[in-house]
C-alpha cells in the first residue's frame, strides 16, 4: 500500500515539478523506523520522496520559521505535503496571513494513522533496526533479536487515535483515495473530557506531575507551525521579563500557562509539541482543552475555514456565547 502510494506521489511531483521550486515532503531516515524531512530542489532527487505512517513530521512549519523556505523565482511554487491535520496548520497560517494560497502547490495525501516510535519502543526495545513492514493492520519489525509484530492500534500517535480529519482539507492534488476518519469532531475531545472528570485537585496533581519533568527546552514552541513570535517570545524577553531561569515547577507552569494561550483558538491539534518532546509530557492536552472551550463558546474550531477569522484575532463589545 505504501509502496504503491510513494509510487503515485512520485509521479504527481513529476508532473507538477515545472511550475514548483522545491517540494517539501519526506525521505528515508537514518533508520528503517524513521522519516526524515527532504527539499527537493532537482527532478533527480524524486526518488527520494516516499509515504507511509512514518511520516509524521508536520511540515509547514518549514514555511514560516527562521529562515521559512521560499521560491527564488516568483513564478515558482513551493510544493508541500501534507496528510489531514497538517493541512489544518496551512489553512491556519493562511486565515493569520503568514502565507498565501496561490504560492503553494499542496499534495494532499489522505491518512490512517502515524507510528509513534516511544509506544513501539516501550513494547518492545528495539535495536540495530534492520527492516520494517507495514499494512494496514500491524507494523512488522526485524531488529538484531528477530522479528516483533505490533498492531497498528498499539502504535498509532494519540492524536492520530482520536482523529477527525484524516483528509486533508485543502490541496491542489489528493495523493489516493480519502479516507474515513476514526471518530467524529463532536467526540474528539475524549482524553480532555476524562481530565475533566477529575477533580481540581486531582488535575492540578495530574498537571505538576507531568509539569515538573519539563526541562524547557522550547522543543515544543520550536515545532509549532503556530508559535510565530521566534526572537520576541515571551520565554527569551528580558524587557519585560517574563520569567526568571530558574527551574521551579511554577516558572514550568507559568510558560506553558501563557504557551497554550497563545495557541487558544489557533492550535490545529497537529500533535507537533507533544511529539518533539524528550520528557513525554502530553503537552497537546492543554490546548485540546482549549480548543473545547473555544469550540463550546464560540462554535469555532482552527484551521478548517480559511476564510473565518480565529476569534483572538477579532474582538466584539457584545461577544455571544461568553
Ligand atoms: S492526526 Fe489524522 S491526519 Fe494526522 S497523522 Fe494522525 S491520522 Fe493522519
Ligand atoms: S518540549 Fe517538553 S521538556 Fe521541552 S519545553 Fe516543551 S514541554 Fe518542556
Ligand atoms: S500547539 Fe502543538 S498541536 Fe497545536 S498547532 Fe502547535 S504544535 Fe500543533
Amino acid at each position: 500500500m505504501s509502496e504503491i502510494k510513494t509510487k503515485q506521489l512520485r509521479e504527481l511531483v513529476e508532473a507538477a515539478f515545472p511550475e514548483l521550486d522545491t517540494v517539501i515532503g519526506w525521505e528515508a531516515g537514518y533508520d528503517a523506523l524513521h522519516t526524515t524531512p527532504v527539499f527537493i530542489k532537482d527532478a533527480k532527487d524524486i526518488g527520494k520522496l516516499v509515504w507511509n505512517p512514518l511520516c509524521v513530521r508536520n511540515l509547514s512549519g518549514y514555511l514560516v520559521k527562521t529562515p521559512p523556505v521560499q521560491s527564488a523565482d516568483e513564478n515558482k511554487k513551493i510544493g508541500i505535503f501534507v496528510k489531514g491535520c497538517d493541512s489544518r496548520s496551512i489553512v491556519a497560517l493562511i486565515q493569520e496571513k503568514f502565507i498565501t494560497r496561490d504560492k503553494l502547490y499542496i499534495f494532499g495525501v489522505p491518512c490512517q494513522g502515524t507510528i509513534d516510535w516511544r509506544r513501539v519502543m516501550k513494547a518492545a526495545p528495539l535495536k540495530n533496526i534492520q527492516s520494517v513492514k507495514m499494512d494496514e493492520k500491524q507494523l512488522v519489525v526485524e531488529d538484531a533479536d528477530g522479528t516483533h509484530s505490533f498492531a497498528l492500534e498499539d502504535v498509532l500517535a494519540r492524536k492520530c487515535l482520536r482523529c477527525a480529519y484524516p483528509n486533508p482539507l485543502m490541496y491542489d492534488v489528493l495523493v489516493g483515495e480519502p479516507v474515513a476518519p476514526r471518530v467524529t469532531v463532536k467526540n474528539a475531545y475524549k482524553d480532555v473530557q476524562e481530565l475533566e472528570n477529575r477533580s481540581l485537585e486531582e488535575r492540578l496533581a495530574f498537571w505538576t506531575k507531568e509539569l515538573d519533568r519539563c526541562i524547557r527546552c522550547y522543543a515544543c514552541r520550536n515545532a509549532c507551525p503556530l508559535c510565530v513570535c521566534q526572537d520576541r517570545c515571551i520565554a527569551e524577553t528580558r524587557e519585560p521579563k517574563w520569567l526568571s531561569q530558574y527551574m521551579h515547577t511554577s516558572e514550568k507552569f507559568l510558560f506553558h500557562f501563557i504557551h497554550s494561550m497563545h495557541l487558544a483558538g489557533r492550535c490545529t491539534e497537529c500533535g507537533e509539541c507533544e511529539r518533539v518532546c524528550p520528557m513525554g509530557i502530553p503537552v497537546t492536552l492543554m490546548k485540546e482543552e482549549l480548543n473545547k472551550i473555544t469550540r463550546e463558546l464560540l462554535n469555532y474550531e482552527a484551521g478548517v475555514d480559511p476564510n473565518a477569522v480565529p476569534p483572538l484575532l477579532t474582538f466584539s463589545p457584545n461577544e455571544t456565547g461568553i
